[in-house]
C-alpha cells in the first residue's frame, strides 16, 4: 500500500524528500489529467509535474513520438551533436519566439530549469563584463548555486551560507497585498527614478548590473502576474542602460498563462528566454532563447553532458506542435477566465479564499482569516495553518494541488493545459468537498 511504499523510500532516500511529505501516495499509473496510486484510488492532477505535462499525463501522441524515436534507430543521447530530430525540434522552437525567431539563436544547456537560469546568468555576465544581477522578491528560479541566489526565498538559502551571484532584490509587485504600490504609477516611476539616476551613480552605491531575471508571472512565490506596464517599464529602462533582460519561462512558458510565452502579455521581447518544463514535453530538457546580439559564447565557455536527450527532444516537438496548431493557448485563456470565475463564486460561500489570481491554467488562491480585521489595503491576514490542511482535504477528496507564496499561503494549480470542461468542474465539486471538510 502507499504507506509501506512511503516507508521503504523514506529509507532509500535521505530526508531531504519535498513533495511527499504534502502529497503520501505512491504512483501505479496515471493518464490525462489523473494519477491512481497502488490502492487503486483516483486523483485529480493539478501539479502536472509541477507544470511539466502540458498535455497530461501519457498523451497518445507523446507515446507514439517516443515509440517512433526508439524504432528509427536514432541514439538516445547524442551530447550536443546534431541530428535530423534535432534539427526539427530547433527550427521548430526558434520559430514560436519573438518576430518567429528571426533576431534569436537557441542554446541546449543542462536538462534542468536550474541548469539553464545558470546558464543565463553566465552569459549575460560574459556579455555585458558586468558582476551582479537585480532579481525580484518572491522569484523563483531553481535551486542550484548560482540560481537559488536569485532566487526571492530565504527558506532554502538558510542552509547554505554565502551565494554565489551577487544579486540586489527589488520588490515585485504583488495584486493583492500591494495591488499600487510597486505595480501601479507610482512604483513604475520609483523603477524608473532608480535606473534612470540612481544605477552607476557612485553615490547611490548602487551598482549597475548585468542582468534583470524574472518571471513574467511569478510561480512558486504565489501566483503572481507581473502588471503589463511595470514590465514595459523594465524592458524600456534596461534597454537604455544596457542591462540584459533575462525572463524566465520555465514555468509560465508554452501556452501556460494563455498566450505561447507569458512575456507576450505585455509585448516585450526579452533578451535571453530561459525554457525548460513543457518544452520537452514532460522529459528533462532546458534551452535558452538568446538574442543575437548577445550570443557572446566561444567554444568551451558553456558545456555538459545531457543537452542531446532524443526522447525529451520528440516528446517536446510534438507538444510544441500541438499547442501551435491547436491554439491551445487560446482555449487555456478562456478555460482560466471560466475557472477564476466560478472560484469567486465559491468565495463568497468561503470568505478564507481571501484573493483568486493567475492568468490562464496558472491559477492561485490566497488563504486567509477572514475573522482577523483587514490591514490598510484592506487584505485579512494570510493563514498558513489552513492552506496545510486544505492542501490535505483536498489530497483526501482526491484532488493533488500544491502551495506557494510566503509562508505556502497560496493553493496553487497548474493542471494539464488540455483539462476538459467536465474536469474542470469536477476540480470545483473536489475542492468544495475539501472546504467543507476542513469544518469551513
Ligand atoms: N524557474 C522557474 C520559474 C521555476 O518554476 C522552476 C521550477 N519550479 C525553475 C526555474 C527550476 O527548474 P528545475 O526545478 O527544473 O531546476
Amino acid at each position: 500500500n502507499n504507506d509501506q511504499f512511503l516507508a521503504r523510500q523514506a529509507k532509500f532516500e535521505s530526508n531531504v524528500r519535498s513533495y511527499p511529505r504534502k502529497l503520501p501516495l505512491a504512483i501505479a499509473k496515471a493518464n490525462g489529467v489523473w494519477i491512481t496510486d497502488v490502492e487503486n484510488k483516483d486523483y485529480l492532477d493539478c501539479l502536472a509535474g509541477a507544470g511539466t505535462l502540458a498535455l497530461g499525463h501519457n498523451h497518445p501522441d507523446i507515446l507514439q513520438s517516443i515509440q517512433n524515436v526508439i524504432s528509427s534507430g536514432l541514439p538516445l543521447h547524442t551530447l550536443d551533436l546534431t541530428t535530423p530530430l534535432k534539427d526539427q525540434f530547433s527550427e521548430y522552437l526558434l520559430s514560436l519566439l519573438p518576430n518567429q525567431g528571426k533576431d534569436y539563436c537557441l542554446q541546449f544547456t543542462g536538462p534542468t530549469g536550474a541548469d539553464a537560469v545558470e546558464a543565463a546568468l553566465k552569459l549575460a555576465k560574459k556579455t555585458t563584463g558586468r558582476n551582479s544581477v537585480i532579481s525580484f522578491s518572491g522569484g523563483y528560479h531553481g535551486m542550484t548555486h548560482g540560481a537559488l541566489s536569485v532566487t526571492g526565498n530565504l527558506g532554502p538559502k538558510e542552509a547554505t551560507s554565502g551565494m554565489m551571484t551577487e544579486v540586489q532584490f527589488m520588490p515585485y509587485p504583488h495584486l493583492y497585498r500591494c495591488p499600487l504600490g510597486i505595480g501601479g504609477q507610482a512604483g513604475i516611476d520609483a523603477l524608473g527614478y532608480y535606473f534612470e539616476n540612481l544605477i552607476n551613480d557612485v553615490e547611490s552605491g548602487v551598482r549597475k548590473p548585468a542582468a534583470v531575471i524574472l518571471e513574467a508571472v511569478q510561480g512558486e512565490g504565489g501566483v503572481n502576474p507581473a502588471p503589463v506596464e511595470w514590465l514595459q517599464r523594465i524592458r524600456k529602462v534596461t534597454q537604455e542602460h544596457g542591462i540584459l533582460l533575462i525572463i524566465d519561462e520555465v514555468q509560465a512558458g508554452f501556452a501556460r498563462t494563455g498566450k505561447l510565452f507569458a512575456f507576450e502579455h505585455a509585448g516585450i521581447e526579452p533578451d535571453i528566454i530561459v525554457m525548460s518544463k513543457a518544452v520537452g514535453g514532460g522529459l528533462p530538457l532546458a534551452v535558452l532563447g538568446i538574442k543575437k546580439e548577445f550570443d557572446t559564447w566561444s567554444p568551451g565557455h558553456h558545456s555538459g553532458t545531457f543537452r542531446g536527450n532524443q526522447l525529451a527532444m520528440a516528446t517536446g516537438l510534438t507538444t510544441l506542435k500541438i499547442l501551435k496548431e491547436q491554439d491551445i493557448a487560446g482555449q487555456v485563456a478562456v478555460k482560466g477566465e471560466w475557472l477564476k470565475a466560478q472560484l469567486s463564486q465559491l468565495q463568497k460561500r468561503f470568505p478564507q479564499i481571501g484573493h483568486i489570481r493567475g492568468l490562464g491554467l496558472m491559477v492561485g488562491m490566497e488563504i486567509v482569516k477572514p475573522q482577523q480585521p483587514t490591514d490598510h489595503l484592506g487584505c485579512h491576514p494570510a493563514d498558513p495553518e489552513l492552506a496545510v490542511l486544505l492542501q490535505k482535504k483536498c489530497f483526501d477528496a482526491g484532488l493533488i494541488l500544491e502551495r506557494g507564496g510566503r509562508h505556502g499561503c497560496v493553493l496553487r494549480l497548474l493542471p494539464s493545459l488540455l483539462i476538459s470542461q467536465v474536469e474542470l468542474t469536477l476540480f470545483l465539486e473536489k475542492f468544495e468537498q475539501a472546504l467543507l471538510s476542513a469544518g469551513l
